[in-house]
């Protein structure tokens, strides 16, 4: 905002006041009823308990605010806005808007009555100071004055003061906190002499408190360089805004409620080429990432990522049969935008089991021996037997120590189709290969 050098006469009949060259319009009009005056003040708990932020990044798109030092006001409230946004997310219960998101023009009434029609509880003005003699310096806040609906004004004013100190405590001369009334005898609806600014004004009309801040002077060498000319000193800022609301609220941050590590419950071949892996539930996670090595020690690369808090189980198709494969999962938490994991469980390991090739020898009409090349990593078979080819199988046995099967359970004069499948160790359950082709003894 610059220093007003205000055009009077027929100006003031169109009841807008230009500032110092720009059309800033730092109105000290006031739009009697364009609000709609809320008859209570806003409670917190009038907003389904969270905290509503409405930041206003001051200026924008033809109007470029004041310029000084290369830097453009427009530009910098933006990005402080933005920061601030980002910043006060990371607290519980709050939510925040912008009254503008980009490079646009907007007016000072839309700007209020973009706040009310989000049931702002707080409207917090972004500016840069900026003054003909450039030795001006300093961060100083505007909030309500103590007329018409007091409690605002109150409540502006401890805003004003817990911002102010965070600013002042990033080398920021101390301006202090101040209100501004009106100089032409604007009044509100109880006859009382109207807050100066516009948006401070329309906010405390509107039902809330807003206030003016006043980081930096742009048209200071000292205040620019130090704090305007670099993205972290911009964020500085923006975080002495945000912690100053934070403060004057209550606000607490959303702990990065550490998410306890999982681990692998389950880890099984399902078929010599699929593995099915399974992990115990950490509270408050949003997710999972598992992940996949060849070798223990080796590079873990991410797989797959299930989002969904309640899925706790995967199945990985992209395995080669006969390969031995470790996992790893590790739960993730969004807050926002911001993804948060927590450390890898420890890996587990399965192997992949090779289907048999089996060979059936039908000595005689009532015996068949099945018999196999074992399958590394297999702890036995499971022998089927079935009347038809792509009929159904029936388990005849489970073999333990040998390659083969003797079926003496057979009848004369009928045809028998076997299958086999290996069978290894997992966590909880069995791994299994694929069934080996049907075979019959014909
Ligand atoms: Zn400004």
């Amino acid at each position: 905002m610059k220093k007003l050098k205000i055009i009077l006469a027929a100006v003031l009949i169109a009841s807008i006041f230009t500032v110092s060259g720009t059309n800033s319009i730092w109105a000290d009009n006031l739009f009697s009823g364009f609000f709609k005056s809320t008859e209570k003040e806003r409670s917190n708990s009038a907003n389904s308990g969270d905290l509503i932020v409405v930041l206003d990044a001051g200026h924008g798109g033809r109007d470029s605010g004041a310029v000084g030092n290369g830097l453009y006001e427009k530009s910098l409230t933006l990005k402080i806005a933005q920061y601030c946004k980002a910043e006060l997310e990371k607290y519980k219960g709050v939510k925040v808007y912008l009254t503008r998101a980009n490079d646009t023009f907007v007016d000072l009434s839309k700007r209020v009555s973009k706040a009310s029609a989000v049931k702002a509880d707080v409207f917090v003005s972004i500016h840069l100071n900026s003054s003909s003699d450039t030795k001006a310096k300093g961060a100083e806040v505007f909030y309500p004055n103590s007329n018409y609906r007091p409690s605002i004004g109150e409540k502006g004013r401890k805003l004003a003061g817990a911002i102010q100190k965070n600013l002042v405590s990033l080398g920021l001369r101390d301006r202090k906190i101040k209100t501004r009334s009106s100089m032409i005898g604007s009044k509100y609806p109880d006859d009382s002499t109207a807050d100066y600014y516009a948006v401070i004004r329309g906010s405390k009309q509107a039902g809330f408190p807003g206030v003016i801040v006043e980081h930096a002077f742009i048209s200071n060498p000292s205040d620019a360089g130090k704090h305007l000319k670099t993205a972290v000193a911009l964020k500085k800022l923006a975080a002495a805004d945000a912690e100053g609301i934070a403060a004057c609220y209550g606000l607490k941050k959303a702990k990065d409620q550490t998410l306890t590590k999982t681990k692998i419950t389950k880890l099984t071949g399902k078929t010599s080429s699929s593995v099915s892996i399974g992990w115990s539930k950490v509270k408050g996670a949003s997710g999972y990432e598992i992940y996949r090595s060849n070798s223990r020690d080796g590079v873990y690369e991410p797989i797959a990522s299930v989002k969904k808090a309640t899925t706790v189980s995967f199945r990985d198709r992209s395995v080669t049969s006969g390969k031995t494969y470790f996992y790893k999962v590790r739960p993730y938490k969004m807050s926002g935008e911001r993804k948060q994991t927590a450390g890898f469980c420890a890996p587990q390991k399965v192997r992949l089991l090779n289907k048999p090739d089996i060979f059936v020898d039908g000595k005689s009409k009532a015996r068949a021996k099945v018999s196999w090349k074992q399958v590394s990593g297999a702890q036995k078979y499971e022998i089927y037997r079935s009347d038809s080819k792509n009929g159904q199988y029936k388990k005849l046995a489970v073999v333990k120590d040998y390659a083969s099967f003797q079926d003496a359970g057979r009848t004369s004069g009928k045809t028998y189709f076997y299958k086999v499948r290996a069978v290894g160790t997992g966590i909880k359950g069995n791994t299994y290969s694929s069934f080996s082709i049907s075979q019959s003894d014909q």
